[in-house]
């Protein structure tokens, strides 16, 4: 058995580094392994996808990731799991969009309470048959923390099941269905991978996401694969099972370089749903005398120059004390050469459509939201703060909630005051809680978060 493997996929055009990435080259890349796996075995690989493409990217501020359908069709996926953002338009989005492609959902630890069935209508599980008479067991699994970070759902809606319990308790489902291999897609964070691996004997392989780096364990003889993101990097897992039920495995690493030629039609979807959209987007909206660095693995563990950019822009355009936006805010993860500053740049680097509220904090609420902000160093969380008007240090070995180191924390300049007010600027996603900034939800809002600028729109128009 060969799977072909990715995840996280955002931009369906190429980025200038490499590996550049841009779904044209990876559909040729895509179609040439199917085409040379079903040569040499006979069958027709598993191609599967671990979550995250209708949002964010440059596109789906237009298309709202509509056009994800026409792609990841074309790649021919035949299983995914949800990613978080898949609901960034709402459930009801996610589920249509998902019903008009050809693959298989899974989410099986996820119940909206209101339908009792399982989030945006995923399976729990999916047996495929082989013409070689193998059979495998796929099942669908996400972590607790991304309930977090929906935008369109109320966390109470939502039931969610441990994913150990359910991943054990399908996985045995799987088995009694006579499943030879037992493969789990998942949507999480590494440290959630790992525990997945050790704790469910019967999951053989985890085939994962929503970490952006490509990366390979092997824990308790359960293999961990993920496989980069934006079309840069795809896995190919060889499966050898002989007769006494061993497996051998060969993992395969392609990196979409620009050696890798375009696939034609692939092309041309690409360049039908860009072609419009690029016009506008090429347009000049600055100059900027420094490269500024967007990169993931900075921007999600440390002040950076473009999180500074843009806190500094909030805090002059709403007056408020302080600025606090979450790091997951800033999308392009890379740097940004000085120079001509476009369109195109602005919103590769803030895609998501938030709008800009002002509210009102005490000093306590302040400390809270910043502890939050650094509570999962060293994970690559979103909910890393940027900030501006405030100043802190913290100790990430520290127990989370009391990470700041307390006599560094400073507002304007100032050591705050735990009862005193300060007007915060931050995005509705955060001002409503999101990413576990669960402590400003109940704060007083001095702007309407309806009606507020787009993020985006207050960056262009400074
Ligand atoms: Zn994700």
């Amino acid at each position: 058995l060969s799977i072909l493997h990715f995840n996280d996929v955002y931009e369906i055009t190429e980025r200038k580094k490499e590996p550049v990435g841009g779904a044209a080259r990876f559909a040729s890349l895509m179609k040439r392994n199917i085409y040379d796996i079903t040569k040499q075995t006979g069958e027709r690989p598993l191609v599967v996808f671990s979550g995250d493409c209708l949002n964010p990217s440059t596109l789906s501020c237009a298309t709202q990731g509509r056009h994800m359908i026409e792609v990841l069709d074309t790649l021919e996926v035949d299983v995914a799991v949800f990613g978080n953002h898949e609901f960034d338009f709402g459930v009801e989005h996610a589920a249509k969009c998902i019903e008009r492609m050809t693959s298989t959902w899974l989410l099986g630890n996820v119940i909206d309470k209101l339908t009792q069935q399982n989030l945006g209508g995923g399976m729990t599980k999916h047996i495929i048959k082989r013409n070689n008479g193998l059979k495998i067991g796929l099942l669908g699994l996400v972590e607790e923390e991304w309930l977090d970070t929906l935008a369109t759902v109320n966390r109470e809606d939502l039931e969610f099941q441990d994913y150990v319990e359910r991943g054990r308790e399908v996985a045995a489902e799987l088995r009694a269905d006579g499943a030879d291999l037992v493969i789990a897609l998942t949507h999480m964070r590494w440290p959630n991978d790992i525990r997945l691996a050790r704790m469910v004997p019967d999951i053989d392989i985890i085939l994962g996401g929503h970490d952006h780096e490509y990366g390979v364990k092997e824990i308790d003889e359960c293999l961990i694969i993920k496989s980069g993101s934006d079309f840069r990097n795809l896995s190919s897992v060889d499966l050898f099972i002989r007769n006494d039920g061993c497996v051998d495995v060969k993992i395969s690493r392609y990196d979409v370089t620009r050696e890798v030629e375009e696939d034609p039609y692939m092309l041309k979807i690409v360049e039908r749903y860009t072609s419009v959209l690029e016009k506008s987007l090429d347009h000049c909206i600055g100059v900027v005398n420094t490269s500024l660095d967007g990169r993931f693995k900075m921007v999600r563990s440390r002040e950076t120059n473009l999180g500074n950019f843009v806190a500094d822009i909030m805090a002059s355009v709403t007056r408020a004390d302080v600025v606090l936006i979450n790091s997951g805010t800033f999308r392009s993860d890379g740097v940004h050469s000085c120079g001509n500053f476009r369109l195109h740049d602005l919103m590769t680097i803030l895609p998501i459509n938030d709008c800009v509220v002002t509210i009102v904090v005490t000093g306590k609420q302040l400390l809270e939201a910043l502890e939050n902000g650094v509570s999962l160093v060293p994970k690559y969380e979103g909910r890393f703060p940027q900030v501006s008007g405030v100043t802190f240090g913290f100790n990430p070995g520290a127990p989370p909630g009391s990470r700041i180191v307390r006599d560094t924390l400073m507002v304007q300049g100032n050591p705050l005051d735990p009862t005193r007010e300060y007007t915060m600027a931050t995005k509705a996603y955060v001002a409503r809680g999101k990413d576990g900034y669960t402590c400003l939800s109940k704060c007083r809002i001095l702007t309407d978060p309806d009606s507020g600028p787009l993020l985006s729109t207050v960056v262009r128009n400074h």
